[in-house]
C-alpha cells in the first residue's frame, strides 16, 4: 500500500514519505488549510493511504500528558470547509471516520509506547489557531477525549478521495482548565513536549506503514469505494416532470 505520513511542526520529517501539514516553519495556520486540496494532489501522485499525527490537549483528567490515543470518531465544530469546490457532491457515509486497517495498524506499532496508548476515543476539532477557552473546553469534555485543530477535516477529505486516513494523536497537556490547580500549557510548552517524544513517535508511525505493507490487503474498510454510493450529483432516476 502506497502511504504517507503526516505530521505538524515538531516531527523530524526529513524522510521522503513525511509531509508537513504546516509547512516549514510552522507558517500555515490550520484554519487556512484546505486538506483535500493537498491530500487530492497526493492520491493522484499514488498515495493509497495517510498515516497522520497529531498533537492533541486532554479534555478528560485520566488521560495524561505523554499518552497516545488513536481515535475512532472525530467532532468538527470549525464550520470549515475541507475540500474544494466544484468537485462532484458527494455525502459520504462517516459512521467509521478513521480507517479500521490503519488503526490497527497504528495500535500494533504502539504496542511498546512506555506512556501508553488508547485504542478508540473521540476527537474534537476547533479551528483555532488561538487555543481553546475553559467553558469551551468545558464543553467539549462532555463529547470528547482530546481536542487538535486538523484531524477531523483531514478524514473528512480524505474519505471522499478514497484515501485510507487514521490519526495517532500525541497528549501534549491537559486542554484547559481540565486539571484544577496546574497552569495551562502555553504553544511553546507544548512544541518542547511534543519535540522530546517526536523520534519515537516517529518510529512507531514509521512501524506502522511496515504493518500495513505486511497485512496486504487482509482485512475489509469502507475507504476506498467510500464515493460511489456517496455521489446524488447525477440525475434522479426516480424524478419524473
Ligand atoms: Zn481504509
Amino acid at each position: 500500500m502506497n502511504t504517507i505520513l503526516v505530521a505538524g511542526s515538531g516531527f523530524s520529517t526529513s524522510g521522503p514519505d513525511w509531509v508537513r501539514r504546516h509547512g516549514t516553519g510552522h507558517r500555515l495556520p490550520p484554519h487556512e488549510l484546505l486538506p483535500g486540496r493537498w491530500l487530492r494532489r497526493h492520491r493522484d501522485a499514488g498515495a493509497e493511504a495517510v498515516l497522520a499525527v497529531h498533537c492533541v490537549g486532554s479534555l478528560q483528567l485520566g488521560l495524561e500528558p505523554g499518552r497516545l490515543v488513536v481515535p475512532d470518531d472525530v467532532l468538527d465544530l470549525t464550520g470549515l470547509p475541507y475540500a474544494e469546490s466544484g468537485g462532484p457532491l458527494l455525502h459520504v457515509a462517516f459512521d467509521v471516520p478513521f480507517c479500521p486497517r490503519l488503526r490497527q495498524a497504528l495500535l500494533e506499532a504502539a504496542r511498546g509506547w512506555p506512556r501508553g496508548c488508547v485504542d478508540g476515543g473521540v476527537y474534537a476539532e476547533t479551528r483555532g489557531p488561538r487555543l481553546e477557552s475553559r467553558a469551551e473546553i468545558r464543553f467539549l469534555a462532555g463529547h470528547a477525549d482530546v481536542v487538535g485543530m486538523t484531524a477531523a477535516r483531514e478524514a473528512s477529505a480524505a474519505r471522499e478521495l478514497g484515501l485510507c486516513y487514521a490519526s495517532l494523536c500525541v497528549v501534549a497537556n491537559h486542554a484547559t482548565g481540565v486539571a484544577r490547580g496546574e497552569a495551562p500549557a502555553t504553544a511553546r510548552d507544548i512544541v518542547a513536549r511534543m519535540e522530546a517524544w517526536a523520534p519515537e513517535v516517529t518510529r512507531i508511525a514509521e512501524a506502522a506503514v511496515r504493518v500495513v505493507d505486511g497485512n496486504g490487503s487482509a482485512g475489509k474498510c469502507p475507504c476506498a469505494d467510500a464515493a460511489g454510493p456517496a455521489d446524488v450529483s447525477a440525475p434522479w432516476s426516480g424524478a419524473k416532470r
